[in-house]
Order: structure tokens, then sequence, then C-alpha cells
């Protein structure tokens, strides 16, 4: 492990150090529990908070943005075309980005980045971004009733795809382990010093008492996904979760693993449109509507079995080496219907298992044959 100790009254130093060649984005709090990600600028740096409740808005809008422009089209006088690509090339920082946002990236990379066709804005996206992970330590702040990160492997403390993660050690120090080269980097900056084996101790008790914090550390997960791959779950069961949907979409666009986006062409000028990519909802009634007016997934319910098709299915597990839920719980914050991941993982595994046939004797494996 490649770690480092940093004082608490440094860490803006090391937030200024990575303004000087990027732009950087922290968590700041507004009213109440209100949390966001906001850019960093002289004026708020000195409010960045290391410990906030998990924003509802997750930082994933700065690698996939809501909307974005791909290309400007223009028409000659000669009535020719002209086509001009617009990538974001912006040096970027995501500074204390909690461990389920960063598995969130995570995801987003093996599914633009990962099978035969790149996504080539994500990508330049993502080779200009910076990722700061901060472990959640603080149960009265960092963790709430809806985190499940435990159960979906994805924290408290990431262990891929950042290039620094701090951790809150007490008595103001904060460990920060390199998770890159360009994260090695930051450590010739003078206020790190050498970590001691009693910080790496330190560490290893701090995420055994956090893990014990959380309020579930038994997943449904291992059965819904597998009662989800084989097709057992009722048709009852998912009219159930549809009939409680409101089709609002928040659960998708608080998703940091949910991908799904369309595209558009709109007219700016006499001869002059641009194409833009926005991010889509599988709960909206038009997400799956064809070019003719048909609508394979009309039925709210069956917009819900998809998006928890894709999200839990061995298929997608197989194909993206993860499950698309990274357990941050914001579906269960927002969902005005409570069918968010959690309720729902429980709700098919209640019901499937409750409707299985019981086993009989012919489904019971033989026992094996005692010979004298
Ligand atoms: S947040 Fe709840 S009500 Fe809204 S679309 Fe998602 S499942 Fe439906
Ligand atoms: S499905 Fe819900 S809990 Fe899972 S990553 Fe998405 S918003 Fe978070």
């Amino acid at each position: 492990m490649r770690a480092r100790v940093i004082g608490e009254a440094d860490v803006l130093r090391l937030v200024d150090l990575l303004r000087q060649d990027r732009q950087v984005i922290a968590p700041f709090c507004g009213r109440g529990r209100d949390s966001y990600f906001d850019v960093v600028t002289d004026v708020n740096r000195d409010r960045i908070r290391l410990h906030v409740p998990n924003p509802l808005y997750p930082p994933k809008r700065y690698v996939l943005p809501h909307i974005e422009r791909l290309m400007r089209m223009r028409r000659s006088a000669a009535g020719l075309w002209n086509f001009q690509p617009d990538y974001a090339e912006t040096p970027l920082a995501l500074f204390g980005v909690r461990s389920c946002d960063v598995a969130g990236v995570r995801h987003l990379d093996r599914f633009y980045l990962g099978r035969e066709y790149v996504d080539a804005y994500y990508e330049r996206r993502r080779r200009n971004l910076f990722v700061v992970n901060m472990v959640c330590t603080d149960p009265e702040v960092d963790i709430d009733d809806n985190c499940f990160c435990v159960c979906a492997d994805t924290g408290p403390a990431a262990r891929d795809a950042f290039d620094l993660q701090l951790m809150d050690l007490g008595g103001g120090e904060y460990l920060a382990v390199a998770g890159t080269a360009a994260g090695e980097d930051l450590f010739s900056a003078p206020f790190f010093r050498p970590a001691t084996a009693a910080h790496v101790e330190r560490r290893r008790a701090i995420l055994t008492e956090v893990r014990g914090r959380f309020r579930s550390t038994t997943s449904w997960f291992a059965a819904t996904v597998r009662y989800i791959s084989r097709g057992d779950v009722l048709d009852k069961t998912w009219e159930e979760i549809g009939n409680r949907c409101l089709e609002c979409g928040a659960c998708t666009f608080v998703c940091p693993a949910c991908t799904c986006f369309t595209v558009s062409d709109r007219r700016t000028g006499k001869e002059e449109y641009e194409r833009v990519r926005m991010w889509d909802s599988c709960a909206l009634k038009g997400f799956t509507r064809m070019a003719g007016g048909f609508n394979p997934r009309r039925a709210v319910h069956d917009r819900r079995n998809r998006r928890f098709f894709r999200k839990l299915a061995h298929y997608f597990i197989q194909r993206e080496l993860s499950m698309a839920c990274v357990g941050c719980g914001r579906c269960a914050a927002v969902c005005h219907g409570d069918v968010g991941m959690p309720s729902v993982v429980e709700m098919i595994r209640r019901a499937t298992a409750i409707a299985a046939p019981p086993l009989d004797e012919s489904s019971t494996v033989p026992s094996a044959k005692v010979t004298a």
C-alpha cells in the first residue's frame, strides 16, 4: 500500500495543489441535510466538507453530463455538410467522492469503455479525470439508513478506480493511499508525512468498526439475482412493484450506475444544428417507444421489470463484472412509492421464496449408497 499521512489542516492545501492545473469539484453542505457537489472557487474553498451527508445528485454528471453537445453540424452555401465533434478536454478532479460513487464511475467505465465500442466523448472526460475518494467513517454524518455499500461490496473504502484515497484516522490525521501513479506523484508535496504500521493498523480497526455500524450487513442480493436471472419472479410481483411507481424517473436520475441516454438533434441557426446527448430513464413511458409509435413496454411494470433485470440479471453481471447497483441508497431516498433497490430486492426475495414449490423427494439429492 503506497500510503502517507496528511494533517486535517493541510487537506485544503491538497485541494489548492489540485487546483493548480485542473478544475476541482468537491462536496458542500446547503441548508439542513442538503448537500451537493460544486466547482471549488476562491470564495467557497473554505466551505468544502470532508464529512457530508450523501448528496442526492451524484458526481456522475461530471464524467457523463446530464446534457452534452456531441457535435455541431453546418451546411455551407454549396450545400455541403460540415460535422464538428465537440469534445470536453478540461482536466477535472473529483474531490471527496464517497466509495459507492467511485464504484459508480467504475461501472460507467465498463459500460462506455470496456467493450468493443469505446465512447469517444466519455473516454476524453475520463482520461482527464482525477478521483479523490473519501472513505465514509463518520456514522453520524456520512452513513445513513439507506446506505448499503457493504452489501453491494463497494465500500466503505473503495478498492480501485481512484487516484487518491483519504481516510479520517481521528486526531486530526488523514491516511492518504495512492491508487495510481498520478496519485502517488502528489506525495512529493511537503505536507505529506510517511505513514507508519500504526497508521495502517488504525485504518484496519476503523474499517472493521464502521462496517459494524451499517444497519444491515446481510444482503438478499444473491437470492434476488438468482430469481431474476432464472425468470422466477411472478408477474404479480412485478405488477405490485409497477403499481407503486409514479413514473417520475427520479430513481434513474440519481443513480450513479445508470447509463442510459438518448440523442437528439436541434436547430441552432438557419443552416446550423447541434447533436446533444442527454440522460434518459427507463421509468418514462417514451423510453421504449419506437419510431412508428409502437411501445413494447407501455405498462409501467414492464419498465420496472426491465430496470431491475438490467441491474441484477446474471447476463449483465457477467458482461460488466458487477451489478449495476453500487449500494448508494439514493433511489430509496427519493422514491415516493418505496420501490427503491432495497425494497424491491426484499419484495422479490420474499414473494418468490414463498411462491416456490416445497421440496419433494424427487428434488432431493439421492444419498450415497453405503456398502459393507
Ligand atoms: S423514483 Fe420511484 S416512483 Fe419515481 S420512477 Fe423511480 S421507482 Fe418510480
Ligand atoms: S439502484 Fe439505487 S441504490 Fe443502487 S446504485 Fe442506483 S440509486 Fe444507488
